[in-house]
């Protein structure tokens, strides 16, 4: 269980931004993360009065404040008809409704965990992050820095009619995924995530080089085999890297026959 000593709902990010400059400060999310460890916090800082719980579209693109729960996202029909659905499709695995209602998108993308399915899904989407201190810039950069003490502040997704699909395999219904798999196209362009191996999502280089439009068997064979050879998969609990590769080869099949309109359900 953590402990908090002081709880201050911030009035605006620049105070909440300067009060998490201190080692033992701590923004607040759902707290489903937090509330499972030990941490002693000096000060909690909460952002829920701040209006950061909103999802908003425009033209060009869906702003997602840090404090919409994934509950919010999973059920947006804006945001799941424009992205084939594979929004909600990361989420309804994770533990229940009631859990989903409370664990915020900002947390979420912060902690970055190697298991995320939601940071596999955006991975294959044209995503930024904003924060308050660094600004935009790709989710596929924030991905890989160092934690700091900065704010996200919101999720951007670019609308750009890609098309998408998400496959996931847990052990059982709620459990943290053994692997997750995203695939999206825009236009000839292939983008494939591979989540939970168990390390942290990556994107798969090359893939525009190997795949056409609509690849043929080959193609989609030949980039099974440069996945093998180029992205680490690893073993733990829930799988063997061997089991994972199996899993990966099958997953991007059928990712690659769902977004050229072919049958697959997930
Ligand atoms: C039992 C359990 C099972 C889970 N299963 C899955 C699963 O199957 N798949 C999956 O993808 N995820 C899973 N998760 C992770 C979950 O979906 C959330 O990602 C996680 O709970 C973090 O979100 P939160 O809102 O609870 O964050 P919190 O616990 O509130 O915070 C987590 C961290 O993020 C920081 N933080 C929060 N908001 C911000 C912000 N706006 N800016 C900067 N830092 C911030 C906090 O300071 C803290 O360090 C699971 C979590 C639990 C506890």
């Amino acid at each position: 269980m953590f402990t908090i000593k002081n709880y201050v709902v911030a009035e605006d990010l620049a105070q909440a931004y300067e009060l998490n400059q201190k080692k033992n400060n701590v923004i607040l999310g759902g707290i489903a993360w937090l509330k499972m460890g030990e941490r002693n916090i000096q000060t909690a800082i909460d952002l829920s009065k701040l209006g950061l719980d909103k999802i908003e579209e425009d033209e060009d693109s869906f702003k997602i404040g840090c404090m919409c729960t994934l509950r919010d996202m999973e059920v947006n029909e804006s945001l799941n008809s424009y992205f084939d659905g594979a929004i909600s499709k990361s989420l309804i695995h994770i533990v229940g409704v009631q859990f989903r209602n409370c664990a915020t998108i900002g947390g979420s993308i912060y902690s970055r965990f190697g298991f995320s399915d939601i940071l596999t899904c955006l991975l294959s989407l044209d995503t930024y992050v904003e924060l308050y201190n660094g600004g935009i810039i790709p989710l596929s950069i924030f991905k890989d820095m160092p934690y700091d003490n900065d704010i996200l502040v919101r999720i951007i997704i670019k609308k750009d009619n890609r098309k998408v699909s998400y496959l996931t395999h847990r052990m059982s219904a709620t459990d943290i995924p053994t692997l997750a798999v995203a695939v999206s196209r825009l236009e000839d362009k292939w983008e494939i995530v591979l989540g939970a191996r168990p390390q942290r999502a990556v994107l798969v280089n090359k893939c525009e080089e190997i795949l056409s439009q609509n690849p043929t068997k080959e193609e989609i064979d030949f980039l099974v085999k440069h996945i093998m050879q180029e992205v680490k998969f690893g073993s733990n609990m829930r799988g063997s890297k061997k089991y994972r590769q199996i899993l990966a080869g099958v997953f991007i099949n059928r990712g690659i026959e769902e977004v050229i309109g072919g049958t697959h359900e997930n």
